[in-house]
């Protein structure tokens, strides 16, 4: 039964497509929505609609920005010799509010899913391969998660990139098993950098 006008059941039903938003959840944002000030609906679908147009890969570390090159490829205090693989711009953001690392990232949009037959072409591992023929690249730093897909993610890195010549790190455990690299402290995040062991 309908208990509610189209357009009010319209918006709990495109909430509740949101990861983590349930039935209940979407009743309330959308009620919540209905009763703010018009001007500040507008805000949020502008800003949504924003995001989602100007969103781009960063032509150097595939990273999501709004530029041809994000803020830290383009940032001539970083190091640019020290690549840090992470899965998601998320796992990004969480080492750069550590403030430790001082080096460039390599975002591989995803990892490797064995089980799924998910490989190498459907990440942006191409894109890292490339890189490292390219630019000068003293060590390669592996940050993808522990979880079983994580890790064979880092192993398939390291036996492809090993080969070149360049050093490649293992960030150290004290990140937990399975752990979302996005969800972890920075405390944590920093020691696992400072603790990464040599393959
Ligand atoms: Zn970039």
């Amino acid at each position: 039964m309908n208990y509610y006008s189209t357009s009010v059941t319209n918006l709990i039903e495109e909430l509740k497509r949101l990861p983590g938003i349930g039935g209940k959840s979407a009743q309330r944002l959308a009620f919540h929505i209905i009763n703010m000030p018009e001007d500040h609906v507008l805000h949020l679908s502008r800003a949504m609609v924003d995001a989602r147009q100007k969103i781009r890969y960063c032509k150097t570390c595939c990273t999501l920005t709004d530029e041809e090159y994000c803020p830290i490829c383009s940032s001539p205090k970083r190091d640019h010799s020290t690549i840090m693989v992470v899965e998601h711009t998320q796992d990004l953001a969480a080492y750069e509010k550590t403030g430790q690392y001082d080096g460039v990232y390599h975002v591989l949009q995803g990892t490797l899913v064995p089980s799924l037959g998910k490989g190498p072409d459907q990440i942006r591992f191409r894109e890292l391969m490339d890189r490292l023929e390219k630019e000068e690249i003293r060590e390669l730093i592996l940050a993808t998660n522990s979880s079983l897909d994580g890790e064979a993610t880092a192993m398939y890195i390291t036996k492809k990139v090993k080969p070149l010549g360049i050093k490649v790190s293992r960030i150290a455990s004290g990140v937990p098993i399975g752990g979302e690299l996005e969800y972890i402290d920075e405390v944590t995040l920093s020691r696992a950098l400072d603790g990464r062991i040599q393959l």
